[in-house]
């Protein structure tokens, strides 16, 4: 049986980037039920990401901003916004794997066990063991298995690439509302002259989600938008945003969709990937050479992505969009939220958030929201947190106070 230090379930842009990165210090063994090196999901992300990951090759259009358009409202989110050739980040990088000698196996995960040393994984094709076995396989088997999701929620997608001959090139990235009962988004991004990504959205909560719900849907918004569009690729996936209750698990660590990187209501699952990339298989790596590949140490790894104290705000921060999309007549109150945060929007969308942001941005967001009705948004879940918050608040606070009256004190008592 062959061996591998590291296993990768599901070749979609988490796996593929991590075997891009860890074969290069690792023997790396990528496991894709689909045809390796291309995906049904198209991204938007930022000219500095992808500079960091050499991935300008791929870029398909540029622009300085993202258009969200509401009934009443419009907002530009200004940054260096860049549309990639999806499969052209798949193949670079599986491409850049494979130099690096990592095997690519176009076969599907059935299940794994635990065995001396690591794993086995089991195939439709046959079986294979392993040190480590990451898996990103976005909506995962194992996790579910092992019912391991405690919050869930999705954005779920349909749509395609298309081609309009007559097409006026769609000039911005967008999202607009179809302003429908379901709640329904269009998203755009532009491809190429005659060429452009469209597809519609909804956020669904404490669900997966199933893309193939939208098809129709997105089939007569199609027919009524673009009469004449030749279908060149359809797009399906979702973004999954939540909490698991493990991370990790013996020899076995989530990652990409699969390990909820994506935080709530912001940030997106592809730039997330981008963001986490280097500091994850720089931690698989330290990991892997100090033979620490228990639940706890790789749990270790995982929550060195995600800085807690920053999610928690960061609920806090969604609610109100929930307000504004409550009160509002739903995309227009959530454009409206973004314009009240003003330029610092991009930071929200690009999950670069540290509490210095946060506490800039819920001062603006209160001038655009009544205090009453911010306290009313605080979610319930999150009310341990503020306690917490405030008693280290009143304590340092205290402390201070102390420290300044017993100061001042000290020269006369002696
Ligand atoms: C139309 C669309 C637009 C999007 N726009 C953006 C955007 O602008 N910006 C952004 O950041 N994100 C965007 N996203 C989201 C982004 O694409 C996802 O968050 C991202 O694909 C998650 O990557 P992943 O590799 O973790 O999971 P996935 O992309 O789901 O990949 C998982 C892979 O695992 C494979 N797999 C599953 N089960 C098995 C098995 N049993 N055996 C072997 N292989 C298996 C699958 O075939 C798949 O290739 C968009 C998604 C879609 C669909």
């Amino acid at each position: 049986m062959e061996k591998f230090d590291i296993i990768i379930v599901g070749g979609g842009p988490a796996g593929m980037s991590a075997a891009a990165e860890l074969s290069k210090n690792h023997s790396v063994l990528v496991l894709e039920k689909k045809v390796p090196g291309t995906t049904s999901a198209t991204w938007y992300s930022y000219a500095d990401r992808v500079d960091e990951h050499d991935l300008n090759d791929a870029v398909a259009f540029r622009s300085d901003h993202l258009h969200f358009v509401a009934p009443s409202y419009q907002h530009d989110m200004k940054d260096n916004c860049v549309v990639l050739d999806h499969n052209k980040v798949m193949r670079t990088w599986m491409d850049r794997a494979i130099e690096n000698g990592a095997t690519i196996q176009h076969e599907c995960f059935k299940e794994y066990h635990k065995c001396e040393d690591g794993v086995e994984v089991i195939t439709d094709k046959g079986s294979y063991r392993a040190k480590l076995l990451i898996d990103a396989m976005g909506r995962s088997k194992i996790v579910e298995q092992n019912k391991l999701v405690k919050r869930v929620d999705a954005w779920v997608i349909y749509g395609a690439r298309i081609k309009v001959p007559s097409l006026e090139r769609p000039t911005r990235i967008e999202y607009y509302p179809l302003n429908d009962d379901n709640n329904t988004y269009v998203g755009v991004h532009p491809y190429n002259e005659q060429e452009t990504n469209f597809y519609i959205f909804k956020g669904q909560s404490n669900t997966f989600g199933n893309p193939a719900d939208l098809k129709k849907q997105f089939e007569d918004v199609l027919q009524s938008e673009f009469p004449n569009a030749e279908i060149l690729q359809p797009l399906s996936g979702c973004i999954h945003s939540g909490i698991l209750k493990k991370y990790s698990l013996d020899n076995v660590i989530f990652w990409g969709a699969a390990g909820m990187l994506n935080p709530d209501g912001c940030g997106m699952g592809f730039n997330e990937i981008l963001r986490q990339l280097k500091p994850f298989c720089a931690e698989i790596t330290r990991t892997f050479k100090a033979n620490r590949l228990d639940q706890k140490a790789l749990h270790r790894v995982a929550l060195s992505l995600r800085d807690i104290e920053t999610m928690h705000f960061q609920r806090i921060i969604g609610a109100f969009s929930l307000y504004f999309i409550k009160s509002e007549g739903k995309w227009d109150g959530g454009v409206r939220w973004l314009n009240a945060m003003g330029d610092l929007s991009k930071y929200w969308m690009r999950n670069e958030m540290s509490l210095e942001w946060i506490r800039t941005a819920t001062l603006k967001l209160h001038k655009a929201v009544p205090f009453k009705e911010s306290i009313k948004m605080i979610p319930p879940n999150e009310l341990l947190f503020i306690t917490e918050q405030l008693i280290r608040f009143s304590f340092s606070a205290f402390a201070y106070n102390f420290k300044k009256i017993f100061l001042f004190w000290l020269p006369v008592s002696k």
